[in-house]
């Protein structure tokens, strides 16, 4: 059932309560004081009307001075109490004077005999009667009934009308208020149908841009229209970066599969020199069939197992990369423990002075870095220092590259500064992504593209950030900002 059918339901339901209540009200009022007004007149006679109770006999006396003969009918029963009654006189109006029969009122047997008001259908007529006993004061003893009755008829008609006029106004009013209740409900639902109708079409067709056009003012409806919109703006950007996620994971697999590929196919090449060489060595020419002397050979094997060793270690040094970038992909969580910063600056200082290098290394001041702990793993955080140094002597052919630590706030900043090539500006937004090497280094200096990538990594594992500033031709800056521990 629909929810407009269900709210109509609900309303004509209640309305329909409402009415029935009102009607029985408003007929019971108007029933209870137009009867009061008879009975209060036929009390009235009744009382004023003069019983003579005589030894065997009752006779009516004076008639009371409000006596309508054209309204009211009076009967006088008698009683003995071995006998059930007699009417014992009738006023003159109960005689009919044209054919129909007379009018008697039925009276009830001895015993039942007593004070009220009866309502009786006679010959299709309507009256009301009120009966009082006649009792002999001296003795108490019940010897006869007063019955006074009213013809009720234009009353009943009157109630009758009532009745028929409620009914029918009360269905009116209910199949009005009912076609009514559904032309509201459509209309004040018809704001949720669009929104409906548009939820269906975003969801039927792959565009995530659409929106519910919003034209209410600031009602339940606008404010849904504006709840699912933002719901939908959070799906699309959500869809978006798993789209993104998903190119750069693809990227990411292809690269690597690429970059594990030149020095695998080196290493093959190298093999397959040896192996042939090898082979051509089995035969008995001391120069070989090859024409080389065994010197020459020697070289040879020297520079191929030398090739072989050098791709050896790039593929170690790239796999163990890759597999760090695989353990930040997969949201892996180092341990963290407080370190004292200054030893650990020093120790990656000490140890970055047994790295090749053609410029000069520089370490200091370091002195803000008295006293300082942060929060930490001490092997990543030297993994990152050794990747900033690493490139600095990378990338400064002559010149220096130096660490030094500064402090801001609560936050103090570890920089390694050189002198080197610099970095572009159009290539300075790229150099944290992954497989990413600038222009210069392609070819010119060994390295993956990877180092900045983990590096940044591990710097936002430990609630820090990674800046860098560089001018081309005259040298780049990188700092890495950590949270002081408390
Ligand atoms: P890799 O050094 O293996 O190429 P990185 O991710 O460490 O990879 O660096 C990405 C690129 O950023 C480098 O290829 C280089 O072009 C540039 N770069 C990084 N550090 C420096 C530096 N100190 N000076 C100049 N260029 C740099």
């Amino acid at each position: 059932m629909s929810i407009r059918l269900r709210l109509t339901l609900w309303y004509s339901g209640l309305l329909a309560v409402a009415i029935v209540v009102f009607g029985v009200l408003i007929y019971t009022v108007v029933y209870r004081t137009t009867m009061a007004e008879v009975q209060k007149q036929l009390q009235q006679i009744s009382s004023s009307t003069e019983v003579y109770p005589t030894r065997f006999n009752l006779a009516i006396g004076k008639l009371s001075s409000s006596f309508d003969p054209n309204t009211i009918y009076i009967q006088l029963v008698s009683y003995t109490q071995n006998q059930n009654g007699q009417i014992r006189q009738m006023t003159q109006n109960m005689f009919r004077s044209d054919n129909r029969e007379e009018l008697t009122f039925p009276f009830p047997p001895y015993q039942n005999v007593q004070t009220r008001f009866v309502e009786r259908k006679i010959n299709g007529l309507s009256y009301l009667i009120y009966e009082t006993p006649i009792v002999v004061k001296e003795t108490g003893v019940l010897v006869g009934l007063l019955q006074v009755g009213a013809f009720t008829g234009r009353e009943e008609a009157l109630f009758q009308q009532l009745r028929t006029i409620l009914w029918l106004a009360g269905l009116v009013s209910l199949s009005a208020a009912f076609a009514l209740g559904m032309f509201l409900s459509r209309k004040a639902l018809r704001p949720i149908n669009k929104v409906m109708e548009a939820a269906e079409q975003i969801q039927s067709g792959s565009e995530l841009g659409l929106r519910i056009p919003r034209d209410k003012p600031n009602d339940e409806i606008g404010r849904l229209t504006d709840t699912l919109n933002g719901m939908l703006s959070r799906i699309e950007s959500a869809y978006k970066h798993l789209e993104e996620t998903n190119a750069a994971q693809r990227r990411f697999v292809s690269d690597a599969s690429h970059e594990l590929r030149t020095p695998l196919t080196t290493i093959r090449g190298n093999i397959d020199l040896l192996q042939k060489m090898l082979a051509a060595g089995d035969e008995a020419d001391p120069a070989g069939p090859s024409g080389l002397s065994e010197a020459a050979r020697k070289q040879i094997t020297q520079e191929a197992i030398a090739d072989i060793a050098d791709e050896a270690r790039r593929m170690s040094s790239l796999v163990n990369n890759l597999l760090s970038l695989a353990r930040a992909d997969a949201g892996y969580q180092v341990e963290m423990e407080k370190l004292p910063l200054l030893q650990l600056v020093e120790e990656a200082a000490r140890r970055a002075s047994f790295l090749p290098r053609k410029a000069a290394w520089n370490v200091g001041p370091l002195d803000v870095l008295e006293g300082v702990w942060v929060c930490g793993n001490r092997d990543y955080l030297l993994q990152l220092l050794f990747i900033l140094i690493e490139n600095g002597f990378k990338y400064t052919p002559d010149g220096e590259v130096r660490l030094f630590a500064v402090r801001k706030g609560d936050r103090v900043g570890l920089v390694v500064a050189d002198t080197g090539i610099g970095i572009d500006e159009q290539d300075l937004p790229h150099i944290f992504d992954r497989f990413y090497r600038a222009d210069p280094s392609r070819g010119v200096t060994s390295g993956t593209g990877l180092g900045l990538s983990i590096a940044k990594w591990i710097a936002e594992m430990h609630r820090g950030t990674l800046e860098v500033q560089s001018r081309p031709g005259q040298g780049s800056a990188f700092a890495l900002w950590l949270p002081v521990a408390a």
